[in-house]
């Protein structure tokens, strides 16, 4: 039996910024700490976030925070004008990435462009992105989405910085149809494409592949479909546990990866489990041979 994690996975620049600036500020801020929204689609650290009495809210006009953290993904102007009223003070952790898609998209509103944004609907990231768009953004999740859009003269298309190149390329081809002029920003994080990259190819090796991480993840579930695409044999699981006998049958060589918000504990945790289960299954055969 054989485990391979992929080489790249898990724990993207962004969010590990965002959890040790909450760390940072719970250090050196008085009062009551929240982030607006989960840091991260990870049950533990969230524990461990919570045992240092940093909690989340879901909106801006929840609780009596003194200090509301903003996560990777960014919030829209409105959310920054709300806090602001009521005297919050507002520590920004939005990845510097994420930061320079929503210049971009400000950039285009002022220009007076139609901004294609190729996402999720109900992400953080793009419900934000679209808040800078000043009302010139409409969100686009696939190229089925794209064909519905009238013909225009001009317009301008970027990306949720974790959505897959695929898709991207998809609507970019839907759009060239509609539009005279269409000006393309690849603004998919480089971390996203190398993760997405490295589990196709781990994909490709492997009998078995678990994707490890929240449910909730938008690039954690891109990095499934993508996997599931080339190896059948993947599995979307939460945590270790969820490991069972049956999902490794016939298999010899295992592959790991997780998602931007997945700690490489919990890809650790996975790896032990897979060792724990073909131990046992060892032990279970050598049994029946031996009563046989
Ligand atoms: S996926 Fe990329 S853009 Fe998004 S938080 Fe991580 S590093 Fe930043």
């Amino acid at each position: 039996m054989d485990i391979k994690i992929a080489d790249k996975c898990g724990l993207c620049y962004g969010v590990k910024r965002a959890l040790q600036i909450a760390r940072d500020t719970r250090k050196s801020h008085e009062g009551t700490v929240v982030t607006l929204g989960h840091l991260i689609h990870n049950p533990q650290v969230i524990a461990d976030l919570e045992e240092q009495k940093v909690f989340s809210i879901e909106s801006p006009g929840e609780g009596t925070a003194s200090t509301v953290i903003i996560r990777s993904h960014g919030v829209s102007p409105d959310i920054y004008e709300k806090l602001r009223r009521r005297n919050i003070q507002i520590v920004d952790a939005t990845c510097p990435i994420v930061k320079k898609i929503q210049q971009q998209v400000e950039t285009l509103s002022a220009a007076g462009e139609e901004i294609i944004i190729v996402g999720d609907r109900t992400h953080p990231e793009s419900e934000g992105l679209i808040g800078y768009s000043r009302g010139r953004g409409i969100i686009i999740e696939n190229a089925e989405q794209a064909a519905t859009l009238p013909l225009r003269k001009r317009r301008a298309v970027l990306a949720q910085s974790t959505q897959d190149l695929d898709c991207l390329r998809a609507v970019v081809s839907a759009l060239l149809v509609r539009t005279e002029e269409l000006q393309v920003f690849n603004t998919i994080c480089e971390s996203t494409q190398t993760r997405q990259k490295a589990t196709c190819e781990l994909a490709k090796e492997v009998d078995t592949l678990f994707i490890i991480g929240g449910k909730k993840s938008s690039n954690t579930n891109k990095l499934y479909n993508l996997s599931k695409k080339i190896q059948p044999n993947t599995y979307f699981i939460e945590s270790a546990d969820q490991i069972t006998l049956e999902m490794l049958k016939n298999s010899r060589k295992i592959g790991l990866s997780g998602g931007a918000s997945t700690p490489p504990e919990a890809i650790q945790e996975a790896a032990v489990r897979i060792q724990t289960c073909f131990a046992y299954q060892n032990h279970q055969e050598k049994n029946v041979q031996c009563q046989s």
